[in-house]
């Protein structure tokens, strides 16, 4: 394991670890390096004094357990932008009932009311109950929030 101290084209410092200096020059140009501050991939070694240092000093200086490889600071991953998408998915193509879902999905369920995709927010029994009576309902990954109209 290697230790960099980086620098961000907007002069963020920060300090991030990489299996190697291989490893950090293809991750690097793979822009998957990102600033810990702007997530900036216009991320270079920072210029250090060189420092000499007796293995003694090292075992102090160094954490025990440095994070594997990979990149402490990456931005944004595929399965964030995923999330991200679904979110806005379904947020766009089903109503929000807020604390009321539970009655309103048996209401759909049973005919009562038009049939269509809603969200919103129910207890862990009331989910339950609705699962045990065979209506369809999927927890979602994130907390259902109104939207801003
Ligand atoms: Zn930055």
């Amino acid at each position: 394991m290697i230790k960099y101290s980086l620098i961000c084209a907007e002069n963020h410092r920060f300090d991030s670890w990489f299996a190697s200096a291989d490893a950090f020059e293809t991750l690097k140009n793979a822009g998957m390096v990102g600033c810990a501050v702007c997530g900036s991939t216009k991320v270079e070694k920072a210029i250090m004094a060189p420092s000499v240092r007796t293995h003694e000093s090292r075992s102090e200086q160094e954490p025990a357990a440095p994070e594997p490889e990979r990149p402490l600071s990456a931005p944004a991953s595929p399965a964030e932008q995923a999330l991200k998408e679904l979110r806005r998915k379904i947020e766009a193509n089903s109503d929000y009932v807020g604390t009321e879902f539970a009655r309103e999905a048996r209401a759909i369920h049973e005919g009562e009311s038009p049939r269509r995709s809603i969200h919103g927010e129910a207890n862990a029994k009331d989910a339950k109950q609705l699962i045990e009576d065979g209506i369809p309902v999927v927890p979602l990954p994130f907390a259902a929030r109104r939207k801003e109209n």
